[in-house]
C-alpha cells in the first residue's frame, strides 16, 4: 500500500524511538527504582539461619543485580526486550544451573540456589525466569541425558554461551502433564520449590520500593509512611514476607533431608504465590498513580507475578496435589456426567 506523503512524514516520525523520559526530572519527590532501594525486609533475621557461603552469595548476586540490572530493567521491560549484555556479567556469578552438578555446572545446594534466585527476583523478576528456566534445562540434560549430551552441552550452558529452554506444555497439555516420567517428576519437584523463591524475592523487592516511598513522598504535609492505614498494610506486607520465606526455608530444608513430598512442594508453591499477591496488591495501592507506572517498579513486580501463579502447576493444580497427599483422593479428573441426573 502506497501512503500519501502527509502520512509517510507521521509514520517515519512514529517510528523514532522517543527518548526515555526522566522521571526524577518529572517526580523529583521520590526516587525511581533504578536506583534500587536497600533491602529492608529480613525483619526476623531469617539471614542468622545462613550459613557464612549462603551470606556472601546473596551479597553478591544482590551487588550484581542492584548495580548492573536495576538501572536498566525498566526499559527492557517497556520495550519487551531482554538485556543479553548482561549475560557475560550475570555468568561470573557462577549460579547458572544452581544445583546442577558435574560438567562445569555450580552444583550449589538447594537453599543456597533458592536465595541467589530470590536476589535476583527482588530486582528483576524476568531475569529470575530467565536463569531459572534455563537451569531447569541444565538439570534436565545432568538427569535425563546422555553422556555425550552432558558432555557437549552442561560446560557452555553453566557460561551462559548457550541458553536452554524448557518445554513440558504443549497447546494440548497444560495442566495435564500426568504422562512424564518419574525422572521429569524429579525435576518438577526442584524447579516447584526453586519457583516458590521467586514470589518472595517479588515481595521483597516491593516492599523495599514501597518504605522508601512513602518515607519520601508526602501529603497533607506528611509523609506518606506517617499515616496509619499506609502503616497497616506495610505491616501486612512485612508479615507475608517473614511467613513466604520461613515456609521457603523449611521446604529447602525438608528437600535436602530427601523428606519432601509432592504435596509439600505444591503447598509451599501455591500457598506462596497466594501470599505474594497480596503482598505485591498491598505495594501497588500504596503508591497510587505510580503503582501503575514500571519506574516505580511495583508495577511490573506485579505483571511479573502473575504468570508465576500459572506456572510451574497453576495455583489450582497444586492445591489439588497437595489434597490427593492428604486425603488420599485425587480429584483432578471432572466426574463423569450423570445420565439420570434429576437436576
Ligand atoms: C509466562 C509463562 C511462562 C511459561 N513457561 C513455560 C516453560 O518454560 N515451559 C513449559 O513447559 N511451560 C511453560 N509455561 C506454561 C505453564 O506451565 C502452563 O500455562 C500451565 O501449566 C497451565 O497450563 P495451561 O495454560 O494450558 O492452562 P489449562 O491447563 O488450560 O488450565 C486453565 C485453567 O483451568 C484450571 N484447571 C485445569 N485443570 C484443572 C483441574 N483438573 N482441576 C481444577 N482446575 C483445573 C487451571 O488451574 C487454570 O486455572 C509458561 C506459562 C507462562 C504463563
Amino acid at each position: 500500500m502506497i501512503l500519501p506523503s502527509k502520512f509517510q512524514d507521521e509514520t517515519e516520525k512514529s517510528d523514532k524511538p522517543s527518548p526515555p523520559l526522566d522521571v526524577s526530572v518529572a517526580f523529583p519527590q521520590a526516587t525511581p527504582a533504578s536506583v534500587f532501594p536497600p533491602s529492608v525486609s529480613d525483619y526476623y533475621r531469617f539471614d542468622d539461619l545462613l550459613s557464612p557461603e549462603e551470606k556472601t552469595l546473596r551479597m553478591k548476586v544482590r551487588e550484581f543485580m542492584e548495580k548492573e540490572v536495576a538501572p536498566i530493567m525498566a526499559e527492557y521491560w517497556e520495550k519487551a526486550e531482554f538485556p543479553f549484555q548482561i549475560l557475560p556479567k550475570l555468568a561470573d556469578l557462577g549460579i547458572a544451573g544452581f544445583n546442577t552438578e558435574g560438567y562445569g555446572s555450580p552444583g550449589l545446594s538447594i537453599t543456597t540456589s533458592a536465595i541467589a534466585n530470590a536476589e535476583i527476583a527482588r530486582v528483576d523478576a524476568s531475569c529470575s525466569t530467565f536463569l531459572l528456566v534455563h537451569s531447569v534445562g541444565m538439570l534436565t540434560i545432568a538427569s535425563c541425558g546422555s553422556e555425550e549430551q552432558k558432555q557437549k552441552y552442561l560446560p557452555s550452558l553453566a557460561q551462559l554461551k548457550t541458553i536452554a529452554c524448557w518445554a513440558l506444555t504443549e497447546p494440548e497439555y497444560g495442566s495435564d502433564a500426568s504422562a512424564v516420567n518419574t525422572t521429569a517428576r524429579k525435576v518438577l519437584a526442584v524447579s516447584r520449590v526453586m519457583v516458590a523463591w521467586q514470589p518472595i524475592g517479588i515481595s521483597m523487592g516491593v516492599y523495599d520500593m514501597c518504605l522508601r516511598y512513602l518515607k519520601e513522598r508526602k501529603q497533607f504535609g506528611a509523609p506518606l509512611a506517617a499515616f496509619q492505614l499506609n502503616q497497616q498494610k506495610l505491616s501486612l506486607m512485612l508479615g507475608d514476607i517473614q511467613a513466604m520465606t520461613l515456609v521457603g526455608w523449611r521446604l529447602c530444608k525438608l528437600y535436602d533431608k530427601g523428606k519432601m513430598t509432592p504435596g509439600h512442594a505444591s503447598l509451599g508453591k501455591s500457598w506462596i504465590t497466594v501470599r505474594a499477591r497480596e503482598t505485591v496488591v498491598l505495594g501497588r495501592e500504596l503508591l497510587g498513580g505510580n503503582g501503575i507506572l514500571a519506574d516505580f517498579h511495583v508495577a511490573k513486580a506485579f505483571c511479573d507475578m502473575e504468570p508465576i501463579y500459572t506456572y510451574e502447576g497453576t495455583y489450582d493444580i497444586n492445591s489439588l496435589v497437595t489434597g490427593r497427599e492428604i486425603t488420599g483422593f485425587a480429584s483432578f479428573k471432572a466426574p463423569e456426567m450423570s445420565k439420570h441426573s434429576r437436576l
